[in-house]
């Protein structure tokens, strides 16, 4: 699994907004990470500039440095960096509503590859996820927002990436759902060696699966520490614990 590391990365909206301002930052070879902040921090936009969902037809830049093992991502448009094993999970799921799951899975299934391979992850990904299998048939517009999420987990592991980017996958589901979708995305860091970076306002449920995290605040890296760390740490319990 390579490597992940942001230097320096400033993202300028429209020409004139800088709504990230010198993010560096490093998820290394199989770890589980999480970006934390509040709404409009610059979450989302740091994950748009690694996945390069940023270009100038949307009115940004991106500069600096992103190295994803020895890959200048930068220099690469976005499938080429799916190809090299990086996959988003965007904010909202954004998955087929009129497809049924099996068929979203499908859709996310890279062509040209054999049909036994797209049986072999499909399995994999309902042995992750058990009730995608038992809601086969039923259109994914009409899965629950938790199954939904699932589905947009799934859809992402048919790409087989080396490093999956989660935004926001609490976002909308009751505390036992992302508690259960939690514990799956660290089981699926541990038993597939995938590497995670998450994005979350939830900084409670992300501290308890990810071993270290970034703080962002108004496009910057304010602080940084292992889990345990950020946990204790009385600035963090006031303002993203919510008091402890
Ligand atoms: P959220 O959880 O709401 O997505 P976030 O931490 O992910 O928050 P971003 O979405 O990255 O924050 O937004 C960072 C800043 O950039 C905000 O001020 C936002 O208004 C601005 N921004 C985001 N997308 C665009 C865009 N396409 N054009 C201009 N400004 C944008």
């Amino acid at each position: 699994m390579p490597r992940l590391a942001l230097s320096n990365v400033e993202v300028v909206y429209d020409k004139v907004f800088l709504a990230i301002k010198g993010v560096s930052l490093e998820v290394e070879e199989g770890d589980i990470v999480a970006l934390l902040g509040a709404n409009g921090a610059g979450k989302s936009t740091t994950l748009k500039a690694i996945s390069g969902l940023l270009g100038p037809e949307r009115g940004a830049v991106t500069r600096g440095e992103i190295a994803f093992g020895d890959l200048d991502l930068l220099s690469l448009g976005p499938p080429k960096r799916v190809e090299a094993g990086l996959v988003h999970v965007l904010e909202g799921r954004r998955i087929f509503g009129h497809l049924t799951p099996e068929e979203n899975l499908l859709a996310a299934f890279p062509s040209g590859r054999s049909s036994a391979r797209f049986t072999e992850l499909r399995e994999r990904v309902y042995t992750y996820f058990p009730r995608l299998k038992e809601r086969g048939r039923a259109k994914a517009g009409y899965l629950s927002g938790g199954e939904q999420q699932m589905l947009a987990i799934g859809r992402a592991l048919m790409t087989e990436p080396r490093l999956i980017m989660l935004d926001e996958p609490s976002l909308g589901l009751s505390p036992l759902l992302v508690q259960e979708i939690f514990a799956i995305i660290r089981e699926i860091n541990e038993r597939e060696g995938v590497s995670v970076l998450l994005v979350e306002q939830n900084a409670n449920a992300a501290l308890e699966i990810v071993r270290h995290a970034y703080l962002v605040e108004n496009g910057q890296i304010v602080m940084d520490g292992s889990a345990e760390v950020l946990k204790q740490n009385p600035d963090v319990q006031e303002f993203y614990l919510g008091g402890g």
